[in-house]
């Protein structure tokens, strides 16, 4: 028995930084033209995705996974692993961080802590990232948070189209206006934001978690060099590897006449964020999101496609 391509219905989320090229350039009826996030794939219960079609029409992926582990190579976690996001930052995000996954089970009710990697799909010339900072030890990060020396404090990084950069835990990040980013990360909504620009939102500034920041600021900061790297000119027609950690592999695959592969993972999450063209006799398109389940077996793909794919280890 063939196991069906599971396609998902996105979940949307206006932000006060979000924008309209979700609509604009990947085609979603989004819900207003502040929409800074798509979920793509994600079962978590800020926005859990719907199957689109097929036997499991209407079911949530979060329902999915309890109800047909098999579909997961039958998982001993507890739930769907990953979230995948794309981003459409019109304005520049808060400057935040993310705890680990001790952290948040102690002091967020037994939430995950969240790793998460980028891949830039546009970005304006000279664009650039917040990743790390220039503290050399915990007092003078809370000195310099204390007295709000942002510019001395924030490491900004250059990046171009293409560009893939893995955030841990404890890594101060912010994505800046005019970035599109695809987010693969660990299934968790855990974000401390340190600062918000001053920013109001409906006159009030948004919350932020100043203690639990310093608290969980991995100091000093790894160098940058070391954390960005350009996923541009691969080879084509074959998985590229990305990024093996503890929560996920990743990988891009530009698909130009055709690639065949066996699916050999508990399950492969694919995003199409380029092109168009067949897998296994289906069509799909730019901004198409769907999981290749368990023993799936071989797949096809034709066309001129671009993906990034993901999967547990
Ligand atoms: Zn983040």
């Amino acid at each position: 028995m063939t196991r069906p391509i599971l396609f998902l219905n996105p979940a949307f989320k206006q932000m006060i930084w979000g924008g309209s090229r979700l609509k604009a350039e990947f085609g979603y009826e989004i819900p207003g033209d502040k929409t800074g996030e798509c979920w793509a794939v994600s079962a978590h219960p800020n926005g859990d995705c719907v199957i689109k079609e097929g036997i499991y029409e209407g079911k949530t992926l979060s329902q999915l996974w309890k109800e047909e582990p098999g579909l997961f190579g039958n998982s001993d976690l507890d739930r769907f692993p990953l979230l995948i996001k794309i981003i459409d930052a019109k304005d520049d995000l808060s400057i935040q961080v993310h705890p680990d996954d001790d952290y948040a089970k102690e002091h967020e009710n037994g939430s995950l802590g969240k790793t998460e990697c980028w891949y830039i799909l546009d970005c304006p010339k000279g664009a650039s990232l917040v990743v790390g900072h220039n503290a050399g030890s915990k007092e003078e990060l809370e000195e310099m948070i204390h007295q709000s020396k942002w510019s001395e404090l924030i490491r900004e990084v250059p990046v171009k189209k293409g560009d893939f950069i893995q955030i841990d835990p404890g890594t101060v990040h912010a994505i800046k206006g005019g970035l599109m980013i695809l987010e693969t990360q660990q299934n968790s909504d855990i974000t401390y934001r340190v600062y918000d620009y001053d920013r109001l939102t409906d006159g009030k500034k948004r919350q932020l978690h100043v203690e639990q920041s310093i608290d969980v600021i991995t100091v000093p900061a790894p160098s940058a060099a070391d954390s960005v790297r350009s996923a541009l000119d691969l080879p084509e027609n074959t998985l590229n590897e990305l990024i093996t950690c503890d929560y996920y592999k990743v990988w891009k695959l530009e698909v130009t006449e055709s690639v065949s592969f066996e699916q050999t993972h508990p399950f492969m999450v694919m995003s199409v964020i380029e092109g168009e063209g067949m897998i296994n006799g289906q069509e799909i398109k730019k901004g198409d999101h769907f999981i290749l389940p368990h023993g799936f077996g071989t797949v096809d793909m034709q066309g001129k496609i671009t993906v990034i794919a993901s999967s547990v280890q």
